[in-house]
């Protein structure tokens, strides 16, 4: 019996997925096609604002919290599924 039941397997149902199971529930996830396909196919991957002078300070807070988690984030993936998510730290950092 599942903790939590989410619907669609994209970055942002799987994320929610991997955090719930790190703090230990169960969860069940239900995807139509394939996952991370749709939108989070086609996502580049680009985690500071293209335009960091045009969003407010909360985003900006969170865009530099993405930045400093992605790189270990990406380690787990590829450590836990085989999968390179290629992350690279290039360019533009708010
Ligand atoms: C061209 C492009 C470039 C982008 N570049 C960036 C970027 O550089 N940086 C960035 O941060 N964001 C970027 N984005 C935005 C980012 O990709 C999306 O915000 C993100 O992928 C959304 O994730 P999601 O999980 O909400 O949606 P999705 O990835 O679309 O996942 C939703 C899932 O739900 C499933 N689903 C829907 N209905 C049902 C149902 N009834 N039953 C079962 N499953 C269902 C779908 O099949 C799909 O797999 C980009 C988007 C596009 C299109």
């Amino acid at each position: 019996m599942s903790d939590f039941l989410i619907i669609g397997g994209g970055v942002i149902g799987m994320m929610t997925a991997l955090q719930l199971a790190d703090a230990g529930q169960q969860v069940t996830l239900v995807e139509r096609g394939r996952c991370g396909q749709e939108a989070s196919w086609a996502g580049g991957g680009i985690v500071s604002p293209l335009y960091p002078w045009r969003y407010s300070a909360a985003v900006s807070q969170l865009s530099r919290w993405s930045e400093g988690a992605y790189p270990s984030l990406a380690l787990r993936l590829l450590e836990e599924t085989g999968i390179d998510p290629e992350y690279r730290q290039k360019g533009c950092s708010t």
